[in-house]
């Protein structure tokens, strides 16, 4: 399979179950929201509902606490003591007395403002249009059942035979659109009917216990009155008016047409503020966390991929590479062997060729035998003192022939000069070597040879530059990468391993020092080798 194929069939594994990951993750992540709103819901219902029922209880307590005290007030100056009565007990907002016509309060310039709007309220009773009955409906449309049961079964007034008479009972009465209770009692069918109007106010004020504490953010339950007008409750209600009620439970007839509502919190996973957002952001890391890794090995493999085809053609180019120069030096040496050559100029021309082409071979091998070396992190320095006009003199007089015949005169500027370096003498001269070697392979049409020396600072800067065609400008840089070979048809007939530049990088490097691609004017390429002078930075 090749390499290409393998990565797209890679992709595809990876890709399939990460969608499927993906798309069960969102489908059970959902299903778990709305499992979590669903329980939350329960939860609110099942608190409302209770808040209710302990609404309904505190209010049949104080309801039958206050009947209770009705019940057994004694006869003698029951108008003294019902205002007396509701002077100490803030639950009670007004009493009365009546008897055929109200006997207090009168109707009278007397009485205060507070009383007239009693009076006007419970105007139908008090003018006889309506009876005092035991079980009272309430503004035509409230449920019937009285509390005459439980002011009798919670009085604490005997069962004497006379209590069997007593009437009495809780009137929930509706008035502009507001909820008022009233409380009476009558002893016996020919007394009077007197009671008391509760102070809502102070009844709601005890109910505030009931409701669960007050969360930022949490569950609020509230009452309403019958307008949906905000009463009490655990908090404030949502500011946003168009969000309805989570749950609207009425609470019993005690207080008609009073609802207790509730709404989810917003700081829960299952309410508002869902998990969801959360939860899919965990999951997009997820998925982005796998075609990141996909993504990793892919390069990876496609880097591996790319070093193993350099290799196979390093290998193969290094092969051609030995083989060549073996070949010749096997052949003139098998000549001059033979003594077939007679000629003494001959034979020196076989000699030549055959001391150039061991000089090229020892030149390859030594590329490579440090291309191994470095690769593996062993390669080993020994530095000396020594100058790079001496170096360079060396060079220059063992390759003088090779130079010589390759067409190339040679010229040095900066010279005499103190270019003496702290460094390591063999390496520095390979990469003399592997510059002059590519001078001599790619500035084909080239003539001149220029080796320039320069001092700055504390940094010795040889340049060799030939005249040949030079490096394309979207090469330069790759120029330096192992086993790169350009190729176009100037060089690629060249021998070559696309080595020798990277290998004189990286020592250089190594030795402190760079070794870098000039910008030329002219045609030709200049390479600059930077020596630190005491080997350091
Ligand atoms: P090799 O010479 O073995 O191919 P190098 O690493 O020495 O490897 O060089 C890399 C490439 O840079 C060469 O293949 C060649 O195309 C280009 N190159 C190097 N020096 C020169 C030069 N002086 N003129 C033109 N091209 C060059």
């Amino acid at each position: 399979m090749t390499g290409k194929r393998s990565i797209v069939l890679f992709w595809i594994l990876l890709l399939i179950p990460t969608v499927i990951l993906a798309a069960v993750g969102i489908w059970l992540l959902s299903h778990e929201q709305e499992r979590l709103e669903r329980r939350e819901l329960t939860a609110l219902t099942r608190q409302v509902r209770a808040t209710a029922d302990k609404i309904d209880l505190s209010i049949e307590t104080v309801q039958n606490n206050l009947s209770s005290a009705l019940v057994t007030l004694p006869e003698t100056d029951l108008e003294s003591r019902l205002l007396s009565w509701e002077a100490e007990n803030p639950l009670i907002r007004n009493v009365f007395i009546y008897d055929q016509q109200l006997i207090y309060p009168q109707k009278s310039m007397a009485a205060t403002a507070e009383e007239r709007g009693f009076i006007t309220r419970f105007e139908m009773f008090f003018s006889g249009q309506k009876e005092f009955v035991s079980t009272l409906p309430v503004a035509e449309t409230a449920p019937a059942k009285s509390a005459i049961e439980g002011l009798y079964s919670l009085s604490r007034a005997p069962q004497t035979k006379s209590a069997l008479s007593q009437r009495g009972g809780w009137i929930p009465w509706f008035s502009n659109n507001r909820l008022y209770v009233l409380g009476w009692v009558q002893k016996h069918p020919n007394e009077p009917v007197y009671g008391v109007e509760l102070e809502l106010m102070a009844v709601l004020s005890r109910l505030l216990p009931q409701f669960p504490p007050y969360e930022e953010q949490g569950a609020i339950v509230a009452l309403l009155d019958g307008s949906g007008n905000y009463l009490i409750g655990s908090g404030p209600l949502p500011t946003d008016d168009s969000r309805r009620a989570d749950v609207e439970v009425s609470l019993s007839t005690h207080l008609p047409h009073w609802t207790l509502v509730g709404y989810r919190g917003t700081n829960t996973f299952g309410g508002q503020n869902s998990f969801m957002p959360f939860a899919l952001v965990l999951l997009g890391l997820l998925v982005a966390t796998i075609v990141l890794g996909g993504a990793i090995i892919t390069r990876f493999s496609v880097n591996r991929m790319k070093d193993a085809r350099q290799k196979t053609s390093f290998v193969a180019s290094v092969s051609h590479e030995l083989k060549t120069p073996l070949t010749s030096i096997r052949m003139y040496a098998e000549l001059l062997h033979s003594k077939r050559v007679k000629d003494p100029e001959k034979q020196q021309r076989y000699l030549d060729i055959i001391v150039s082409e061991s000089g090229r071979l020892t030149r390859l091998i030594n590329n490579i035998l440090d291309f191994s070396r470095i690769e593996q992190g062993k390669k080993s320095y020994s530095i000396t003192t020594f100058t790079l006009d001496d170096l360079l003199a060396g060079v220059l007089q063992t390759h003088a022939i090779r130079i010589r015949t390759a067409g190339f005169s040679v010229n040095t500027e900066g010279l005499p000069g103190d270019y003496q370096v702290n460094s390591d003498r063999e390496a520095l001269e390979q990469v003399l070597l592997n510059l002059i070697d590519n001078a001599l392979k790619y500035a084909t049409g080239g003539s001149l040879l220029k080796f320039i020396f320069k001092q700055n600072g504390s940094t010795c800067l040889l340049t060799v530059e030939d005249d040949g065609p030079g490096i394309p400008g979207a090469e330069q840089q790759r120029i330096f990468d192992r086993f790169y070979r350009i190729d176009t048809s100037l060089t690629a007939p060249q021998p070559g391993s696309g080595l020798g530049l990277s290998i004189a990088r990286k020592m250089l490097r190594d030795l402190n020092g760079e070794l870098s691609l000039e910008e030329k004017a002219t045609s030709g390429a200049a390479f600059t080798m930077r020596i630190p002078t005491d080997g350091k930075d």
